[in-house]
């Protein structure tokens, strides 16, 4: 079984062929700047080789029939024929109220996700884009939606509802819906596989560029950090996460900026890159800090701290937590990161295993003999997990 899985952003494409009885990624790439000048796109295969090139893509159905193009192509292909592709798999970002799990995709599933366009403006038209292409360059193969909103519909209401009136999620269904859920699923699954236990309280923090932290008990996601949009919660790269929402009428009242001006603001102007004016990837804020740039140093802090605060609420939440498992890009590859994150856990009974903890990029328990909560770094892998829920849905 091959599974072709699809990531379409706003201006690119992220796609993976899964072999799925090994799964081995046959050949993996990447569409940039799609729509725009400079187009260009990346393709690696299994072996190691790889070519780049610079190309027209005027939208994302050129997108993808260049991602076939490549798959067939004769030095750096990995098929003869297309319909060796047994099913595509779709990231679909925004499933609102409508999708708690994926769905092979028909009419009406797509309708549901246009419906939800307006929760979703900058990923899910480009998402039904990207379904659509792949129904006219491959008829008649299987196309699955998975959404990442999905794994937390099993919040319950107390979590994802807002001290709003109430006719506003009645009207708009404005509550929380999170993201990040296909990564959540597959590092809290692979947390219950380590520890060889299904009934856990797992707090599970998914630390990128964005960035979210999830309770899981017995494998159900019970509350998490980002909200209506992926801009609640945690400092992030460039989102402010929680700020105290009257700070928004104060700034354009003395700022004297439009309502689109604030939004980027806070989406991309702020979080680490705001607090230390220096750069949106933590490696530079990592480096600038060692450097002793003192807003570097306090950008930081407040990362680790906020992370902290939002573990100790879960741990709350659930009464208690067995483990705590990091994941993404500084989740995965930061030691520092996870120890300060740790440091201000031990009332939970968390302590590391320092030279456990100084690894980078593999599954591995850094958790002390002596501490009360599993402690994990658990590689991150949503397209294998699209993949893994594709095949289960055909
Ligand atoms: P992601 O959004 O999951 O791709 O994560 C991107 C973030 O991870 C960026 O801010 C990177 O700086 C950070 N990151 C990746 N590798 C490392 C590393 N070795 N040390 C610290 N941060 C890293």
């Amino acid at each position: 079984m091959k599974i072709l899985v699809l990531n379409c952003g706003s201006s690119s494409l992220k796609y993976q062929l899964i072999d799925m009885d090994t799964e081995q990624v046959l050949a993996k790439g990447l569409c940039e700047r799609i729509g725009l000048n400079n187009s260009r796109v990346t393709h690696k295969i299994f072996d190691g080789n790889s070519f780049e090139k610079e190309i027209s893509l005027q939208n994302h159905l050129d997108a993808v029939q260049i991602v076939m193009d490549n798959l067939l192509d004769e030095n750096y292909g990995v098929l003869q024929n297309i319909t060796e592709i047994d099913a595509v798999g779709h990231r679909v970002l925004h499933g609102g109220k409508f999708f708690n799990k994926p769905v092979i995709v028909d009419s009406e599933v797509k309708n549901a996700i246009r419906e939800c366009f307006v929760l979703g403006p900058l990923h899910n038209p480009q998402n039904l884009m990207g379904i659509e292409a792949c129904e006219k360059l491959m008829p008649g193969t299987k196309q699955v939606a998975v959404f990442d909103t999905a794994f937390h519909q099993t919040m319950p209401t107390k979590a994802f509802l807002y001290a709003l009136p109430y006719e506003y999620f009645e009207r708009y269904q404005i509550r929380r819906y999170g993201f990040h859920g296909t990564s959540h699923q597959y590092v809290s699954m692979r947390a219950t596989k380590m520890l060889d236990n299904s009934n856990l309280k797992i707090i599970t923090c998914h630390l990128g560029n964005g960035s979210s932290i999830c309770a899981v008990e017995n494998g159900k996601c019970i509350d998490t950090s980002m909200g209506f949009t992926p801009l609640e919660g945690l400092a992030m790269g460039t989102r402010c996460g929680d700020i105290d929402p009257a700070i928004i009428k104060f700034l354009i009242c003395e700022e004297n900026l439009t309502i689109n001006q604030i939004d980027d603001i806070l989406n991309k102007k702020s979080g680490i890159f705001g607090i230390s004016g220096i750069s949106s990837d933590f490696r530079d804020i990592e480096a600038a800090a060692i450097n002793g740039n003192e807003r570097a140093k306090i950008a930081l802090e407040i990362f680790y701290y906020r992370c902290a605060k939002y573990i100790g609420s879960y741990a709350s939440a659930m009464n208690g937590v067995d483990a705590i498992v990091f994941t993404a890009g500084l989740g995965e590859n930061s030691p520092i990161t996870r120890e300060k994150i740790c440091s201000y856990l031990n009332y939970l009974g968390v302590e590391i295993d320092k030279e456990k903890n100084n690894c980078r990029g593999r599954e591995i328990d850094f958790s002390a003999d002596n501490s009360h909560v599993k402690l994990l770094v658990v590689p991150t892998n949503e397209e294998l997990m699209i993949a893994k829920e594709t095949l289960a849905l055909i």
